[in-house]
């Protein structure tokens, strides 16, 4: 197979922070692992729109299509906040991810113990906790027509939503997940609102179509996810793949991304359909944002990105063993305790800086040989 290609848009903030110690770690992987990657570099959000007046250019937009797999940093801050809607940073990302058609949004909520103490939750409720939640990503509420905001006769006005979803939106996400658990616990827990909304139950029919004719061998559940959000912080233990759609992922992703602490420990892909190489189109980010308020100081956490390219690793690469080499370094370096000023708890310690993060990491992976 030719050598894999990878897109790095580290984009503001504190993207391109962390991502140079993902760029560290990738190297690491060429030189001792025997695994060399193709990697071009581009620019995303507001680093873009400084130097081209979009935050996503055609030439950059085609080069994504093409790659094996898009790493992005993160987007945004408080100088781009002003600019008209159609130049904000943010549709640079909206548009990698529509025009790429990721409809599989994955987002783990992992919690290594070293961390434990972190979460909001109590400690034996989260530790070692390891759930992954599918979200549908490019349909549903928040792309569904009509929408807007419609003045009435009455001199009221209407705001419009569409929650809308079809067969194959629905078969297509639901695949993505049973495929997830067949590699994990599998099981499958679909939520929706079936009780109250017809989409939900157009949704809970397709997926347990799917799961009667193609996996039949995942276990299959179904939650309204009302109940879903209080399952996640009662016993998040209980689930291991959660599917549901944009609007309900969107919430609970986040609800169990803060079982697990800091922002910047929280890693995403976003998959789409194979390309021909069999490879699905895949994008890379870590779940924070470009944080300004520690932009440039050397405080950002870089295991979210880090982590993401390890996601890259096991769903575009199919190497979980190298996947989980990585993920186990972080994993050593925190039990070690490492921390960047985010992992900080109530008890204090002294900080290491991005740099030191990416410096104990590798040295992890070099003892992992
Ligand atoms: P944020 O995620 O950037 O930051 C929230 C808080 O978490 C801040 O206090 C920040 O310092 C901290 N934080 C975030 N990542 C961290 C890391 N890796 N290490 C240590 N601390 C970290 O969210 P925000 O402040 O609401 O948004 C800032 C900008 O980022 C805005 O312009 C927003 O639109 C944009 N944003 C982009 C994305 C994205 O690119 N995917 C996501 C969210 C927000």
């Amino acid at each position: 197979m030719n050598t894999p290609s990878l897109l790095i848009l580290a984009g503001d903030g504190i993207g391109p922070e962390v991502m140079s110690e993902v760029k560290r770690i990738i190297t690491w992987y060429g030189k001792n692992r025997d695994m060399e990657f193709n990697v071009s570099e581009d620019l995303v959000g507001g680093a873009a729109y400084d130097e081209h007046g979009t935050p996503l250019t055609d030439a950059t937009m085609a080069k994504a299509q093409e790659v094996d797999a898009v790493l992005l940093g993160a987007v945004g801050g408080p100088a781009y906040d002003d600019l008209d809607f159609s130049v904000k940073p943010e549709r640079g990302l909206l548009r990698l991810r529509k025009e790429m058609d990721l409809y599989s949004n994955l987002r783990p909520a992992q919690c290594f113990d070293a961390l434990a103490d972190f979460s909001s939750l109590k400690k034996d409720i989260v530790a070692g906790l390891d759930i992954m939640i599918v979200r549908e990503l490019t349909s549903g509420s928040y792309f569904g027509e009509p929408r807007g905001i419609f003045d009435l006769p009455n001199g009221e006005r209407e705001g419009i939503n569409t929650q809308r979803y079809t067969t194959s939106e629905i078969r297509r996400v639901a695949r993505s997940a049973f495929e997830l658990a067949r590699k994990r616990d599998n099981k499958v827990c679909s939520m929706e609102k079936a009780n109250v909304m017809e989409s939900g139950i157009l949704w809970r029919e397709e997926v347990t179509w799917v799961h009667e004719n193609e996996y039949p061998d995942v276990e299959l559940s179904h939650m309204y996810a009302d109940n879903g959000a209080m399952q996640l912080v009662r016993w998040p233990k209980q689930f291991d793949v959660i599917v549901t759609d944009n609007l309900f992922g969107d919430i609970l992703s986040d609800c169990a991304a803060m079982l697990t602490g800091s922002l910047g420990m929280l890693p995403s892909a976003s998959l789409g359909l194979p390309m021909e190489n069999g490879r699905p189109k895949a994008m890379y980010e870590p779940v924070h944002g470009s944080a300004p308020d520690i932009t440039g100081q050397g405080k950002a956490n870089p295991i979210a990105c880090i982590l993401s390219f390890a996601m890259a690793l096991r769903y575009s690469f199919n190497d979980g063993d190298e996947a989980t080499r990585l993920e186990e370094a972080v994993e050593k370096v925190l039990a070690d305790g490492a921390r960047t000023p985010d992992l900080l708890g109530e008890e204090g310690g002294t900080p290491i800086t991005t740099v030191a993060m990416g410096d104990a990491i590798l040295a992890a992976l070099d003892a992992s040989l």
